[in-house]
């Protein structure tokens, strides 16, 4: 997680200010889209197992709906902040901005540790969560969505705490819902296949083919894990992961040169994602400190984990091997890191760009729940493609134009579709 010196918030606002000044934006645009439009923050009393009672802190920022009803994930970590969810919600507005959806940006968070909760615990802090807010947020207003240690089962307590509360069904209320239960079906591959599919189309740009290409692998989350999936089945080869040990409280990486296998790793992985170090060794891998996954030997990086991972002290390991970073968290790479890396030459498709895959099939899901019809995952996964497609050659064509760094050219995009809509509504 991040380090006490790092702040989301500032580094999404240098982001910011950085293309702002290259767009010549105005005063009272530059004012509005620097800050979230409104944030709310509240104590979600629980009742715990053992009799207790125990407060936890729960946030929401909705950063800017000119574009639409806010979106974006709810996240439960031990380490959140209010700075943190404020960042991630600027984000969304530009992510999707990028994709070009009828959508704003906002995001959740609570303050815990779904790995110390009992299931009932975590089901009364979805429906506190709710219940705290439940005026502010809706179908037309803002729609949550999973993050971060939050599922389609959590999404589906808040449903019912939010229909039991407007006394009606509201299926639009909330994304990521359970197939069967209002989601959709692809849903949970969409982020990973997302990154692939941006992956994919810059080494087409670059004239590679992914089967002359080895990649490393920061987190072995649902992110992670489908991207690893839809990278192999396009002939890439990962030989490097990196996962969470709750035990140990510490990140380690797995090496093996042949490959990583991902369904053999799947099957000596605990319930919250961390690797068995002594069966992977067992069956060949080398066991390395959780930094190692950047200072490995590939053309590919893949960042899927948390915030402030690619930073200055880090960055200078690169290999200069590697060619892309493509970054499936959101957050992962500091301004420092982004100079040097512009200096290697390294090919980055921003997080925004990359990883919005995922909101691309909430809106998927919002599509075929309003129309009460619903896609087959062949149809849901082929209009995510093609969306991630002209998203990635719109930025990369901006970029190569304007002379653009990747994420530069993604912001240029997204804060240009986003100004136009506030100055059209009259708010600067
Ligand atoms: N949490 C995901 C993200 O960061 C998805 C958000 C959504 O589906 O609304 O993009």
């Amino acid at each position: 997680m991040a380090d006490p010196g790092f702040n989301a918030f500032a580094m999404a606002q240098a982001q910011f200010d950085k293309v702002a000044d290259l767009l010549e934006l105005d005063e009272s645009t530059r004012e509005l889209l620097r800050n979230p439009l409104r944030e709310y923050h509240f104590s979600i009393p629980i009742t715990m197992d053992d009799g207790s009672h125990k407060v936890f802190r729960g946030f929401r920022s909705q950063h800017n709906d000119a574009r639409g009803p806010g979106k974006g994930g709810i996240r439960f970590h031990p380490q959140e902040t209010a700075d943190t969810v404020r960042a991630l919600s600027m984000w969304m507005t530009w992510k999707c901005a990028v994709v070009d959806i009828p959508l704003g940006g906002a995001k959740g968070g609570v303050i815990c540790n779904p790995h110390n909760l009992s299931m009932r615990e975590q089901e009364a802090i979805c429906r506190g969560w709710v219940r705290q807010i439940a005026k502010n947020i809706g179908p037309i207003q803002d729609v949550p969505a999973p993050d971060v240690m939050t599922n389609p089962q959590h999404m589906l307590w808040m449903l019912d705490e939010y229909e039991a509360i407007h006394g009606a069904k509201y299926p639009g209320f909330i994304t990521g819902k359970p197939v069967g239960m209002g989601g959709s079906l692809g849903r949970t591959e969409a982020t990973g296949y997302g990154v692939i599919f941006t992956l994919r189309e810059a080494l087409k740009v670059k004239g590679i083919d992914p089967k002359d290409t080895t990649a490393s692998v920061q987190g072995f989350g649902n992110v992670a894990r489908h991207a690893i999936q839809l990278y192999t089945k396009l002939g890439g080869k990962v030989i490097c992961v990196s996962s969470w040990d709750e035990a140990d409280q510490a990140s380690y990486s797995f090496r093996r040169i042949s490959g990583i296998n991902l369904d053999e790793l799947m099957t000596i992985t605990d319930k919250f994602g961390g690797i068995d170090k002594e069966k992977a060794k067992g069956l060949g891998y080398e066991v390395l400190s959780g930094g190692e996954w950047i200072e490995q030997e590939v053309d590919i990086l893949i960042p899927a984990a948390l915030e402030n991972q690619v930073r200055e002290d880090n960055v200078v390991k690169i290999s200069p091997k590697v060619k892309f970073l493509v970054e499936g968290a959101n957050g992962p790479t500091t301004p420092a890191a982004d100079k040097v890396l512009i200096e290697k030459n390294i090919f980055v498709v921003p997080d925004f760009l990359a990883n919005a895959g995922g909101v691309t099939c909430s809106y998927f899901e919002q599509v075929q729940g309003n129309m009460n019809y619903f896609w087959d995952k062949e149809e849901v996964l082929t209009k995510l493609d093609s969306k991630m497609t002209s998203a990635f050659h719109a930025v990369y064509d901006t970029s190569v134009k304007k002379k653009l760094y990747m994420r530069d050219a993604a912001y240029v995009i997204s804060i240009m579709r986003v100004a136009q809509a506030c100055h059209d509504r009259g708010w600067c």
